[in-house]
C-alpha cells in the first residue's frame, strides 16, 4: 500500500478510536451527571416531580447522544480532511527525497532539495543538500585533477614528439636530441612522483616517522642541499637560528622536503644578486622556519590559491619549472606533522613560513 494511503488510514484510525472513546465515556459518565441534576429539579417541582424523573433522565440522555452523533460527521470530516493535508506533507518530502536521491546516484550532483520547516523533515532537507554539496566538490575536485594531469602531460609528450621527429629527419645532433628526450622523461617522471605524493598526502596515507631534532640540523640539511645551486645563479643564501630554540618533533626527511620545496620555490623566482634568508623562531608550543626572498613576489590576489593543486601565477613563464604541486604536497605534509603553513608577499618578494610542534609543547 502506497504511503499516502497509509499515513491517512492510520490518522483515520485514531480518529475513529477518538470518537468511539468520545461516545463510549459520555454515555458512562452523562448518567450520573444527568441523574445529579434531575434530582435538584425534582426536590425543587416537589412530589410531584417525582413523576418526571425518568422521563428528563430518558429525555436529556436520548438529547445528548443525539447531539455527539450529529456532531461526529463533522468532526471526522474537518478531522480527515486535516490528515490528508498532513499526510500530504511527508508524503512529498519523501518523494522529493527520493527523487533527489535518485538524480545524485545518476550523477546530477547539482540537485537540491527545498529546505522549508524546522521540524526533522527540513532538517532532513538540509542535511541532504550539505552531502549533495560534499559529493559536488568532490566531483569536481576529479575532473579539474583529469584536466589537469592531461594538460600537464601534454606539453612534455609534445616536447618528445617533436625531438625524436627531429631526430629522425636528421635535423638535430643526436646528443642534443638525446638530452632534450632526457629532460623531458625526467619532467614526466616528477609530474609522476609528485602526483602520486599528492594524492598520498591528500588521503592522509603519508606513512610519518617522527623523531626530535634541533632545528639547526633542518636549516643546516636545507642548506647544505642548495648550497652549489645558489652560487651558481648568484643568488645569496642566509640564515640564522638564535639561540634558545626548542628541538622540533616531527619526520625529519618530510620537514626537509618542505624546506627544500621554498628553497627550490625562492631560488627560482630571485633573479641574480637577490637574497634568501631562512630564519627560524620558536616557543614552548611550536618552531617557525621562515624563507623570505628578494623576487618578484606574489600578487595579493593569488595568495589565496598559491597552495591549491597546479596553480600557478604565471603558467606561461614558469612552464615546464615545476609540477605545480609542490605547495600543495609542502601544506599536506605540515598539517599532517601538526603544523601550519603560510605566505606573504610584496613587490620585494614572498615571505613563505611553515610551523612544527617544538618537542617540549
Ligand atoms: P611550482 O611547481 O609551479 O613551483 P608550487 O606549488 O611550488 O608549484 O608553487 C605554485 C606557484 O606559486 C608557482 O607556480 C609560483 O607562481 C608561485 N610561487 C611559489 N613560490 C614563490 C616565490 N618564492 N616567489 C614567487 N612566486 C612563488
Amino acid at each position: 500500500m502506497k504511503l499516502y494511503a497509509r499515513l491517512f488510514l492510520s490518522h483515520l484510525l485514531v480518529i475513529v478510536i477518538a470518537m468511539g472513546t468520545l461516545l463510549l465515556f459520555s454515555e458512562l459518565l452523562a448518567s450520573a451527571f444527568i441523574r445529579e441534576h434531575v434530582e435538584q429539579m425534582v426536590a425543587v417541582i416537589g412530589p410531584d416531580g417525582a413523576n418526571l424523573r425518568a422521563d428528563l433522565e430518558h429525555g436529556m440522555r436520548g438529547t445528548l447522544t443525539s447531539a455527539l452523533l450529529a456532531a461526529i460527521p463533522f468532526a471526522v470530516l474537518i478531522a480527515a480532511v486535516t490528515a490528508l493535508l498532513s499526510a500530504r506533507r511527508v508524503v512529498r518530502s519523501v518523494a522529493l527525497l527520493r527523487d533527489g536521491s535518485h538524480a545524485i546516484a545518476a550523477g546530477e550532483y547539482r540537485r537540491r532539495l527545498p529546505e522549508d520547516g524546522q521540524d526533522e523533515l527540513g532538517d532532513l532537507a538540509r542535511h541532504f543538500n550539505r552531502m549533495a554539496g560534499t559529493l559536488e566538490r568532490v566531483e569536481q575536485g576529479r575532473v579539474e585533477l583529469i584536466t589537469n594531469v592531461a594538460h600537464e602531460l601534454r606539453t612534455p609528450v609534445a616536447a618528445l614528439r617533436g625531438f625524436a621527429e627531429a631526430l629522425k629527419d636528421g635535423v638535430m645532433p643526436r646528443e642534443r636530441a638525446a638530452d632534450a628526450i632526457l629532460r623531458e622523461m625526467r619532467t614526466m617522471e616528477r609530474l609522476a612522483n609528485d602526483l602520486s605524493l599528492v594524492s598520498r598526502v591528500e588521503a592522509g596515507a603519508v606513512e610519518l616517522h617522527p623523531r626530535n631534532f634541533p632545528a639547526t640540523e633542518l636549516v643546516m640539511a636545507g642548506i647544505e642541499r642548495f648550497k652549489d645551486a645558489y652560487e651558481e645563479r648568484d643568488v645569496r643564501l642566509e640564515w640564522t637560528v638564535p639561540s634558545g630554540v626548542p628541538d622540533v618533533t616531527a619526520d625529519f626527511e618530510r620537514a626537509l622536503q618542505v624546506l627544500t620545496n621554498l628553497l627550490s620555490n625562492a631560488l627560482r623566482h630571485t633573479p641574480s644578486g637577490g637574497r634568501v634568508t631562512l630564519s627560524v623562531q620558536g616557543d614552548r608550543d611550536d618552531v617557525a622556519f621562515t624563507v623570505r626572498d628578494t623576487g618578484s613576489g606574489i600578487p595579493s590576489e593569488h595568495l589565496e590559491r598559491i597552495f591549491e593543486r597546479f596553480y600557478r601565477v604565471d603558467p606561461a613563464r614558469t612552464r615546464g619549472e615545476g609540477s605545480g604541486v609542490g605547495l600543495t604536497i609542502a601544506r599536506g605534509l605540515v598539517e599532517r606533522m601538526g603544523g601550519t603553513i603560510r605566505v606573504d608577499s610584496s613587490s620585494s618578494g614572498s615571505v613563505f613560513t611553515f610551523t612544527l610542534p617544538s618537542a617540549h609543547g
